[in-house]
């Protein structure tokens, strides 16, 4: 029974739920968290010391009211911890799930720096919603009144659905074009069951087809319609496309030698985990299984790579980078979880050559500094060495494709990365009525970010759809 009572932080040790045993959990693509059990929740809420300033919030994507849902939480009164949660994302429980909280909420909270660890807000916040699911709480998607206009969104990752969410509340007819055979972006066909059990996924889409929104799956923009068409078709265009061309490395590769793609990777193990027929992972082409398994990145997508290699049963998993572990670009949770379930990470090295079984790896030291304060990496002559790879998988993040020239929109303006080019304020594309968000027009980013952008759009296209319709209006 929840006490009530907030500001216990003194007196209440931070404790996150459970994780699964590594050998246990190294077995299958579950999620190796456990969920509170509803005192822990309400105890670990009452943590908060309600700052009248919360940099929690500021430090937020979304702004969540975190420390008005934690102290609701720690009351026992969830339904209105839901509610409020809910209020500001479409998607509580995939970031309470995902956000790297250690550099947003979490690691901004004010009693982590009295070095009393953090309050547990990301897992405070799976918590609440998925026992909204449980009882019932999450209420149908009601669309509002019909105005007659109607929406193509492109791309159904995180972006587009919480645009799209927003804008069919706002009585908007709206259809949602994606490529792929199912919705989720990242969240379904990127991200493992291990950080993002699916079923949590699918929830959210069927309940935003069940409030009437259009999905049309395996409908690629620039090969099933152009831009053009699509601005033809509906009042206004959202371009939330992600970035999907993997960066390429420069190393000399035996033809034939196994190195695939992290994305086409980590893509065919979701999909097992759907039961679809998968060829190229039932060949072996991309699947783990027996493999000394080479993966070069030092990003959270190689960290989902290693982590999924030891689950499909790889003999081994290395992953190289060619910096430290203090400087690597991914969480520094992911590895300790790598670590903990068997992976070996080979710092300050680099693929030199790929081909016959194996890895020529050269050994690197950081140098000087470059414009970015960043040290750069340089080779260390005399430590190279040679390491088995029998599957060697590319993680060295992405960049956004040529939209302009894929879609036959060669007005469509890009920067110098290829991202989409947007006014800040109104996230509007120099195309009358085509909008962007997420990460076509960041750059590889955050799930939070992109349903932060979703929101935006939508608060941005309702607000000049409302006036395109006035102006039709005043001139019938
Ligand atoms: P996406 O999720 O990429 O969705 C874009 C959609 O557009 C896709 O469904 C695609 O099929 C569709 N599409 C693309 N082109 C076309 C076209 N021409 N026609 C029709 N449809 C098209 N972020 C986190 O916060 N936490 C994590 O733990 C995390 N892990 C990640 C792990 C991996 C392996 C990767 C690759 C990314 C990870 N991210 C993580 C980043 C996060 O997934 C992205 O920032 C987020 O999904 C971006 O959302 P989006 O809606 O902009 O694009
Ligand atoms: Fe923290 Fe992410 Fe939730 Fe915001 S959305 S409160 S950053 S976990
Ligand atoms: Fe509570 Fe920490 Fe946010 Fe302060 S910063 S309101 S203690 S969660």
């Amino acid at each position: 029974m929840a006490d009530g009572e907030t500001l216990r932080f003194v007196d209440r040790t931070q404790v996150y739920p459970a994780k699964r045993a590594p050998g246990e959990r190294a077995g299958d693509f579950a999620e190796i968290a456990a969920r509170y059990p509803t005192p822990d929740a309400e105890a670990q809420a009452g943590r908060c010391s309600q700052c009248g300033v919360p940099y929690c919030t500021v430090h937020c994507p979304l702004h969540n009211h975190i420390p008005d849902w934690l102290r609701l939480t720690a009351q026992g009164r969830l339904r209105e911890a839901y509610e409020l949660s809910n209020a500001t994302s479409t998607m509580p429980e995939i970031c309470g799930r995902i956000c790297p909280q250690d550099r947003l909420c979490e690691g901004n909270c004010v009693i982590e720096f009295t070095g009393h660890g953090a309050v547990t807000i990301g897992s405070v916040e799976k918590f609440i919603t998925d026992t909204a699911w449980e009882q019932g709480w999450v209420e149908p998607l009601v669309a509002g009144r019909a105005r007659g206009q109607s929406v193509a969104v492109i791309g159904a990752g995180p972006a587009g659905l919480t645009a799209a969410e927003y804008l069919r509340v706002e009585g908007y007819e709206v259809h949602i074009y994606d490529r792929h055979d199912r919705a989720g972006g990242l969240l379904t066909y990127g991200i493992p069951g291990f950080k993002l059990e699916k079923p949590v996924v699918m929830r959210r889409v069927e309940r935003l087809r069940d409030g009437g929104i259009v999905f049309h799956h395996g409908f690629e923009v620039g090969r099933d319609a152009t831009l053009d068409q699509l601005r033809q078709r509906h009042d206004a265009v959202l371009i939330a496309t992600g970035v999907y061309r993997a960066r390429a490395i420069d190393v000399p590769t035996a033809d034939g030698a196994p190195v695939v793609a992290a994305l086409d990777y980590l893509t065919a193990s979701n999909r097992k985990g759907f039961g679809d027929a998968v060829p190229a992972f039932d060949d072996g082409s991309l699947n783990a299984f027996g493999k000394h398994v080479v993966v070069i990145g030092g990003g959270d997508t190689a960290m989902d790579c290693v982590r999924s290699a030891v689950r499909q049963g790889a003999a081994s998993v290395r992953c190289l980078y060619r910096r430290d572990r203090a400087n690597m670009p991914g969480s520094q949770r992911e590895v300790a979880n790598a670590e903990e379930e068997g992976v070996e990470f080979v710092w300050l090295s680099a693929p030199a050559a790929i081909g016959g079984g194996s890895v020529a790896v050269r050994r690197m030291r950081l140098g000087t500094a470059d414009a970015s304060g960043r040290r750069t990496p340089e080779h260390d002559p005399g430590g190279d060495t040679t390491i088995d790879a029998e599957l060697v998988i590319k993680a060295l993040g992405f960049d956004a494709e040529d939209l302009p020239a894929l879609w036959g929109a060669a007005d469509l303006p890009v920067t110098r990365w290829g991202t989409v080019l947007v006014d800040g304020a109104t996230m509007m594309t120099a195309l009358d009525g085509v909008f962007a968000a997420g990460d076509i027009v960041r750059g590889a980013s955050l799930v939070v970010w992109a349903v932060r952008d979703g929101r935006d759009a939508a608060a941005s296209m309702h607000r000049w759809l409302k006036a395109k319709a006035m102006a039709e209006r005043r001139a019938a």
